[in-house]
This record gives structure tokens, sequence and C-alpha cells, in this order.
């Protein structure tokens, strides 16, 4: 019964174009020295070998976590070896833990949570229709503080809705939020859930969200990547890209957080649109990211731009693209500290700090160079939970603690943008 069921599971699976991802395991790899820094890079050239960087090549004994898939195993474990590199196995079988993430969505399957957003389950994660309806509640149960504004379709022709959090007033000074731009990394739009449902919680019983929306406004973009979130929930749960066809190949999609037009091109993106980190043809390419550009540069009166990733727990400023610092460098460095500390408080997460260049590697055409270039100064991104033991596949039950922790970071730098205007 067991095997015919199972049977059964794996035909539904091929019958829908289902990834299935049985077998396929990830790799930490500590890179000892330049030597093996370059063999490790040159994996993700090899033709013959499917790879999935989770965690990028950064630095001499920094981490690198690598999916291979099945067939992919025996040679690059081959080559490993014969490069006298050491790894360990973070993860055994990837699609084991699929399942136990599908089991526990499917148990929540619970209609009654999509009435009002005080019984919207936010320790699970959740469908994009979910997350609309969710998004259109709250607006409809607080009309006066959370409106709905739609910048733009997608590719695909999804909606881009972002939540506007505001008390009035007309183009007031405004923090940018987006999560999910990368749409495997479901921790965080479900963290931009919890968040949601916090502004409109907080306003009028704490004191400094109060303020905050007393004299700014909010800006929330939840599914910053809803072609390639649909996709992750449909065919393959680890999609990172936009869905947009790239002529001349069957490889899919662009990386959205190198299109921006902030040395667009550059080191630390691809030209290849097989590689996750495929830049797109031009900046803006994608509507995903030409649509917030827009609406940005339309707003004009934008003091914050946070984005947020998953995984690595690391709190970054710009440059990406550049090792020139930024000119308020230090103004951000001791508040990122501020606010990684603030973050810790709660249950003793430890994230690290600093540019983006200098703390990962350096990546080109991404968001938060943009926002900064366009003069707005408070400009950070989030790597989410964990350090590499789920990866992507962060279990339900951290939603909450994540997106508590992350909250107290966040009010930080709100505050800090409120109390130091520009
Ligand atoms: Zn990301």
């Amino acid at each position: 019964m067991m095997r015919g069921l199972l049977a059964f599971v794996v035909l539904i699976g091929i019958v829908l174009g289902k990834e299935t991802f049985e077998g396929h395991q990830v790799l930490r790899i500590v890179p000892k020295d330049d030597f093996q820094l370059s063999a490790i890079k040159k994996l993700e050239d090899m033709m013959e070998v499917e790879v999935d960087f989770w965690r990028e090549v950064s630095d001499v004994n920094t981490p690198v976590d690598v999916r291979v898939s099945v067939h992919s195993l025996p040679s690059v474990k081959m080559y490993l070896k014969t490069q006298n590199i050491k790894y360990s196995i973070m993860i055994k079988d990837l699609q084991a833990m699929l399942d136990e993430e599908q089991e526990e969505m499917k148990s929540a399957a619970c209609v009654s949570e999509l009435r009002n957003t005080d019984k919207f389950v936010y320790s699970r994660y959740h469908t994009l229709s979910e997350i609309y309806s969710f998004q259109d509640m709250l607006v409809a149960e607080n009309p006066k503080l959370v409106s709905k504004i739609v910048i733009g379709p997608s590719f695909e022709g999804r909606p881009l809705n972002i939540l506007k959090f505001s008390t009035g007033g007309t183009n007031r000074p405004a923090i940018w939020i987006d999560t999910g731009i990368h749409s495997r990394e479901w921790v965080t739009q479900a963290s931009g859930t919890w968040f949601a449902k916090k502004i409109v919680t907080d306003y009028g019983r704490d004191p400094s969200l109060t303020a905050i929306l007393n004299k700014m406004d909010i800006f929330l973009e939840i599914v910053t990547n809803p072609d390639g979130f649909a996709y992750t929930h449909s065919n393959d749960r680890l999609w990172r890209k936009t869905r947009k066809p790239n002529p001349g190949t069957t490889c899919v999609g662009v990386d959205p957080n190198r299109n921006w037009d902030a040395g667009f091109g550059g080191p630390g993106s691809s030209n290849d649109p097989c590689l996750q980190t495929y830049r797109g043809p031009r900046a803006n390419s994608e509507s995903e990211v030409r649509s917030i550009v827009t609406f940005v540069k339309s707003h004009n009166n934008f003091k914050a731009f946070i984005s947020i990733h998953s995984y690595s727990q690391l709190l970054l400023y710009p440059f990406g693209f550049t090792p020139m610092p930024i000119s308020n460098r230090a103004e951000l460095n001791t508040l990122a500290q501020r606010a990684v500390t603030d973050l810790a408080s709660l249950y003793g997460t430890q994230y690290r700090f600093g540019s983006v260049i200098d703390t990962i590697y350096q990546a080109s055409g991404g968001s938060i160079d943009w926002a900064y270039t366009q003069g707005i100064r408070y400009s950070y991104t989030f790597e989410l939970r964990d350090t590499g033991r789920f990866g992507f596949l962060l279990p339900a039950d951290q939603i909450i603690p994540t997106a508590r922790e992350t909250w107290l970071a966040l009010m930080t730098i709100m505050d800090h943008t409120l109390k130091n205007p520009y």
C-alpha cells in the first residue's frame, strides 16, 4: 500500500512536471587557500555537472554551500577529492526534506485562516494566492492605515502589489522594504507577511513605531518576484530567478538582484542565461525590477531601502559592485552593529555585518547599490536565517522567531531613519 501510494505520488509528480530532488545533496565546502577557491569556482562553469550554489564562493575559510544533482554527485565528489578539497554533507537527501515541507503545508491547509488576518497562520508557508488574499484582508480591516498599490504586472501578468502603511499627508518621507525578490527564499515572504500584521498591530501601541508612522510612510512589497514564487510552488521549489524566457536558449529567467542599474554587467554577475546570477540583457530588463525603479523614482522621497533575502545571517550595506566606500559608511556600520545586537537580544541569533563586497563577495547590479546611488542613504540587505543547516528549506516553525528577531533590527534602522532626517 505504502509503496503503491509512493508510486502514485511520483507519477503525479511526473505528470505535473514537478522537479524532483531525489538523492540531491547539499555539500559544504570550506576553501583553505586561493587555489582551492578557484577550483571551487570552476565547478560552476563545468558543463557536465549540475550544481546550484546556495552560498556563493566568497573567501578563504568562508563556507560555500552547493546543491549537486544525484547524477553529478560522483563526479563532483571525485573532483573535490582529486583537488584535495574537504567537504561535508549538509543535506543528505534534499527530496526527503522537501517532502516534509509539503506534508506540513498540506496539514495546514485550512479555509478559516483566510477569513481574517487574526486567523491567518503566520507559522506556515503559504501559496501566492493565500498571500494575495492576506493583503486584501489586511487592507479591508485597516482602511485608514493600509492601502494596496499595484506597481506593475510581472512578466507573466501577475500583479506586483505593495502595501502602503500611512497615517496621512502626501508624499511623506518613506521607508521601502521588499521580501522575496529571490523566490526560493521562502522565510522572507513569510516574514514580510508577519511584518505587515505587526505594523497594524503595533501602531498606536508601540511608541517607536507610532512615532515613525506619524511622520513617515512604510511601503512593503511581500512577493517581489511572484512568477518565481508561483513556480516554487508548482514546479521547482528551488527556483530563484524571474520566469522570463531568454532568446537562443532553453534556460529561463534573470537574477532580479543583478538586474539593477548600479555597476550593471560588472563582476559578480553572469552573462550566461543558464546560471543563477544571470544579470539579464540590460539593466531594468525585468518588469519586477523596473516597476520598483519607476515607483521609487516617482515617489522621490524614500529615506531607507531595505531588501530582505535568506540565508546566511548577515546585515549588509553598499557597495557590492565596487570597493569604493560609501560616504556615510561609519554611520551605516554603527547602525548595523546596533541592529544586529538588538536582533540577537531575543534568541541569541548571531549576524555578521559590513559592506556587501567586504563581507561576502563582489556583486554587481544589486538593489541596495542602486537605491544608494539614488541618494537613499539608509540602504541595507538582510540575509535571514539560517547559516546552512536547512538553507532555503527553513522549517516553518522558525518563521515567527525569524520574523520577530528581524523586526527588532528593522525597528532600529527605521527609528534611526526617523531621528536622522536628511
Ligand atoms: Zn537572495
